[in-house]
């Protein structure tokens, strides 16, 4: 006998007309359902009473791609699982959308000002995607209510943004930071701005730090005849055995301690 497998699932509908016929995961329009745990594997959710949505959801043909051969049986692992593979998908184009301002894009012309705007556009696209999170919708006879999209606000060190392409153009010039390298950035650190801003002045601190060690260990090294990296090697020494030592400071030490000898 055949059994209607769709007899265990609950049909999720969206309450506000201009949500119907839309992919519940990422807002595209909606030509397919998603079953949430899939159809093959609700025997084993069912008989092991394990915790599942039984949901079936609008989506659409690319979110279905991306949740093909999936097991996850709750329909927010499911939108996970399709925002990190759209992230991944069209991370290029985002990465566009993210480091060029308007402004930027409006001085361009021609060729460049085609593809630019090709890329921010299909990155704004994939970035709104990645970042829907549902509508209101209906189940049996219940509302939900699931706030409509959008932007949740971008906080960065306690000033806030409305969303995360604002929140890098404005720091990109307060820091002084190419909008580029903040959006490149921000997957190393799980899309924590402040985090992806702190590592960079580190770095450039860190850089800044080496500019000085290697200019003034140079004019050591001519002063006193010796090589630059053997003054620098010192110096080393003497900061690592005591971190509260400046350069020159270190300088002096290694002088008074061995170069006057020498
Ligand atoms: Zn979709």
């Amino acid at each position: 006998m055949l059994v209607d497998i769709d007899q265990f699932y609950r049909q999720l509908r969206a309450v506000h007309a201009n949500d119907y016929h839309l992919c519940f995961y990422c807002g595209c329009i909606a030509c397919q359902k998603d079953y949430a745990p899939p159809r093959d594997h609700l025997h084993s959710y069912l008989s092991r009473s394990l915790s599942a949505d039984f949901l079936i959801v609008p989506a659409c043909k690319e979110c279905s791609v991306f949740l093909k051969g999936s097991q996850l049986p709750l329909v927010e692992q499911r939108r996970q699982l399709v925002q990190n593979k759209l992230k991944q998908k069209y991370k290029q184009a985002i990465h566009v959308y993210l480091s060029w301002s308007e402004d930027e894009v409006s001085e361009m012309e021609g060729n460049l000002l085609l593809s630019i705007s090709a890329g921010v556009k299909l990155g704004e696209e994939s970035f709104i995607r990645s970042s829907y999170i549902g509508y209101d919708f209906e189940l049996d006879g219940q509302r939900n209510s699931k706030s409509h999209f959008v932007s949740p606000v971008v906080s960065v060190f306690g000033q806030q943004f409305n969303d995360l392409k604002t929140a890098i153009t404005a720091c990109s010039q307060r820091y002084d930071i190419y909008a580029a390298q903040l959006s490149e950035d921000l997957a190393k650190h799980d899309n924590n701005l402040e985090a992806v801003i702190l590592d960079i002045q580190d770095q450039q601190q860190q850089k800044a730090y080496r500019r000085e060690l290697n200019s003034q260990c140079l004019r050591f090294a001519k002063q006193h005849k010796l090589s630059r990296m053997q003054v620098v090697n010192a110096v080393e020494r003497y900061i690592d055995k005591n971190a509260d030592l400046t350069i020159p400071q270190a300088l002096q030490q290694y002088y008074e301690q061995r170069v006057q000898y020498y």
